[in-house]
C-alpha cells in the first residue's frame, strides 16, 4: 500500500491481523446480497470494499447469496446481481455460494444447540413472543416453554421439520439471556416454519433459519476471516459471537461500517420495488434508478462508480454524501473519454442566403482531452439547424446569442448574422434568414468581428433524427428515505423525452459502448433499445459549464 495514503480503520484491523499471523495471514471476505431486488449504488460501495480489500491483501472474496427467506427471493435477482458485479469489474471466480446450500448444516447446528440445552421449541405466538421480550430497560419474561427437556425439544423440532405443524405454530429459540439490555440476545428465534417453496431448494424444507442464525454461520462455514457489514448489525455481533463460541465454529470477525447514503437517492429495496411495481419507472434499470443496472443504462462508466466508492471513504458513523460528489466524478471521467459531437435538441432552421449550395467541410476535434482521438470533417451548408433557444426575437439584456440583426459564431464554422425572421400563419417562427461572414471561418478568421457567443449546429441534409431523453432527480427532496409516501415527493420533471433532435449523420452508426458529449448539452449514451433506425440517447449527466453561453 502506498505510503502517502492513510489507512482506514478496516485496513488497520486487517494489517494488525496479518502482523499477528492470525489465520496464517489469510484474508477472505465475502459479498452477501439477499436476492430480493437489484443491486444499488450502496451495494456497489460494499462490493468495492470487499473485493478491494481482498485484492489489496492478496486474499479472496466469495459471492454468497443470503437466500434464507423463500418468500421474497427470485432467480431473476440472482442473475442481475452477478451481471452487475461483473460489470463493476470484480470476479468471484468459482466461489459462488448460497446460504441455502447450508440448510442441512444449519439444521445440524440447531440440533447441536438443542442437545447442549441451549435451544428450545416455543409454542407461543409471534405476538406473545414479542410481548414477552419486553423493552431494553426492563427484563423480558421467560417463556413457559423454556424448560422443555432436551428430548422433547428434539422430537418437536423434528416434527417441525417433517411438516407436522402449521406456520407460526412453533418456533425454535436459543436459550440465551432474557434480561440482556441487547434485545438480540433475548432468546432470539432461530428457526421458523414456512411452507413457501424456495427458489433453489423447492419444497425440501418447511423450516427455515432466520437471517441471524444463517448469516454468521455461513461466514464460518466458508472460513471468512473478515465479515464486513453495515452498522445496523453492530448489535447483532454479540449474538454471532455467541453462536461461534457455542457451536465451536470458525471465528469470522465482523467489522461494521456506515452504509452509503446519498442525497436525493433512495436505497431501500422495498421502496425501489414499489417504484418498479407501480410502473413509476421503466423497470429496475430505468436510468433514474440508483440501481447498478440503471446507472449502467444511463451511461455512467463503471470506473466512475469504483472511483466514487473509494472517494467516499469508510466511515464509522452514519452520514449523507452530497450528490455533487458523485456527479463531479462522473463528469471528470466522461470528459476524458467522450467523443464531442453536435446535436440540436430542439431544432430551428437557419437558411444562409449568401452561402453556395455546395457543402463545405469543416474540421472538428473529436476529444480535446484525448489527443489520440484525432479530428474529423463535418459538412457545413446553406441550411442548418440551430437550437431554438439560441435565438431570441425580443432578447433580454443578458442574452448574448443570436438576435435579429445580431451575430453569433457557429462552432468550428463561420460567424452568421440574422437578417429576417420568417413566420408561419400562426405567427410561430418557421426559420431564420441569415448571412454568413465570408472571411470568418474558424481557424482563419480575418473578420475582426467579436461575437459574444459560440453555438452548435448541424447541416440539414446531413443529419439524422433521434429521440433524446433527459433525466433529473427522481425526488424533490434531498432525503427521500425520510418519507414513507414516495408519491408526495416524486419530481414530475425527472424525465423529459425529446422526439425530434437532430444529430450529425455519422451518429447513425454510433457505437453503443461509446460515450458522447453533445456539445453544450451534456454527456449522452445510447439506450439499450436504440437501433440505427430508431436512435435513442439517454443523457447521462449535464455539463456543469457550457462553453461561452
Ligand atoms: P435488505 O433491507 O433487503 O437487507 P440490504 O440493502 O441490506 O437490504 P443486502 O442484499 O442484505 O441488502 O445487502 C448486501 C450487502 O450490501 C450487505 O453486506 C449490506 O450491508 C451491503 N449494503 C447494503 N446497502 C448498503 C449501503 N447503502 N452502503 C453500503 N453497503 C450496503
Ligand atoms: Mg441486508
Amino acid at each position: 500500500m502506498s505510503e502517502n495514503k492513510s489507512r482506514n480503520f478496516i485496513e488497520e484491523i486487517i494489517e494488525e491481523d496479518i502482523r499477528n499471523n492470525k489465520h496464517q495471514g489469510r484474508i477472505h471476505t465475502r459479498f452477501p446480497p439477499e436476492p430480493n431486488g437489484y443491486l444499488h449504488i450502496g451495494h456497489a460501495k460494499s462490493i468495492c470494499l470487499n473485493f478491494g480489500i481482498a485484492k489489496q491483501y492478496n486474499g479472496k472474496t466469495n459471492l454468497r447469496f443470503d437466500d434464507t427467506n423463500p418468500a421474497a427471493e427470485e432467480t431473476e435477482y440472482v442473475e442481475s446481481i452477478k451481471e452487475d458485479i461483473r460489470w463493476l469489474g470484480f470476479d468471484w471466480e468459482d466461489r459462488e455460494y448460497y446460504a441455502s446450500d447450508y440448510f442441512q448444516q444449519l439444521y445440524e447446528f440447531a440440533v447441536q444447540l438443542i442437545k447442549a440445552g441451549k435451544a428450545y421449541v416455543d409454542d407461543s405466538s409471534a405476538e406473545e413472543i414479542g410481548k414477552m421480550r419486553g423493552i431494553p430497560t426492563v427484563p423480558g419474561i421467560l417463556s413457559p416453554y423454556r424448560d422443555r427437556s432436551i428430548d422433547e425439544n428434539l422430537v418437536l423440532f423434528e416434527d417441525m421439520k417433517t411438516g407436522k405443524y402449521k406456520e407460526g405454530e412453533k418456533v425454535l429459540r436459543t436459550k440465551l439471556d432474557m434480561s440482556s439490555p441487547n434485545m438480540h440476545l433475548r432468546d432470539p428465534i432461530i428457526y421458523r416454519i414456512l411452507f413457501t417453496p424456495h427458489h433453489r431448494t423447492g419444497t425440501n424444507w418447511c423450516i427455515y433459519p432466520t437471517y441471524d442464525f444463517a448469516h454468521g454461520q455461513s461466514d464460518s462455514i466458508e472460513g471468512i476471516t473478515h465479515s464486513i457489514c453495515t452498522l445496523e448489525f453492530e448489535n447483532h455481533r454479540p449474538l454471532y459471537n455467541w453462536f461461534i463460541e457455542n457451536l465451536d465454529i470458525f471465528p469470522s470477525r465482523q467489522i461494521e461500517f456506515a452504509r452509503l447514503n446519498l442525497e436525493y437517492t433512495l436505497m431501500s429495496k422495498r421502496k425501489l420495488l414499489q417504484l418498479v411495481n407501480e410502473k413509476i419507472v421503466d423497470g429496475w434499470d430505468d436510468p433514474r434508478m440508483p440501481t447498478i443496472s440503471g446507472i449502467r443504462r444511463r451511461g455512467i462508466p463503471s470506473e466512475a462508480l469504483r472511483e466514487f466508492a473509494t472517494a467516499v471513504g469508510i466511515a464509522r458513523r452514519e452520514n449523507v454524501i452530497e450528490i455533487s460528489k458523485f456527479e463531479n466524478i462522473v463528469r471528470a471521467q466522461l470528459n476524458k473519454i467522450a467523443i464531442r459531437t453536435m446535436a440540436v435538441l430542439r431544432p430551428l432552421k437557419v437558411v444562409i442566403r449568401n452561402f453556395s449550395s455546395e457543402l463545405e467541410w469543416m474540421e472538428i476535434v473529436n476529444n480535446p482531452e484525448d489527443p489520440k482521438s484525432g479530428k474529423r470533417k463535418i459538412p457545413f451548408g446553406k441550411e442548418i439547424y440551430i437550437e431554438a433557444d439560441d435565438f431570441m426575437e425580443s432578447p433580454s439584456e443578458d442574452f448574448f446569442r443570436l438576435t435579429l440583426g445580431g451575430i453569433v459564431r457557429l462552432k468550428s464554422a463561420y460567424i452568421i448574422q440574422c437578417e429576417e425572421i420568417v413566420k408561419d400563419k400562426n405567427g410561430d417562427i418557421e426559420y431564420l434568414l441569415c448571412s454568413y461572414i465570408e472571411n470568418s471561418r474558424s481557424g482563419s478568421d480575418k473578420s475582426g468581428l467579436k461575437p459574444k457567443s459560440v453555438i452548435h449546429w448541424v447541416e440539414v441534409s446531413n443529419c439524422i433524427s433521434a429521440t433524446v431523453r433527459l433525466y433529473g432527480n427522481m425526488f424533490t427532496v434531498p432525503d427521500p428515505s425520510n418519507y414513507e409516501d414516495i408519491h408526495s415527493i416524486l419530481n414530475k420533471e425527472s424525465f423529459i423525452e425529446i422526439s425530434n433532435a437532430k444529430l450529425e449523420l455519422e451518429m447513425k452508426s454510433a457505437n453503443k459502448e461509446l460515450r458522447y458529449q453533445f456539445m453544450r448539452k451534456g454527456y449522452f449514451f445510447q439506450d439499450k433499445s436504440s437501433t440505427s433506425q430508431n436512435l435513442i440517447f439517454n443523457r447521462t449527466i449535464s455539463l456543469k459549464d457550457s462553453f461561452l453561453k
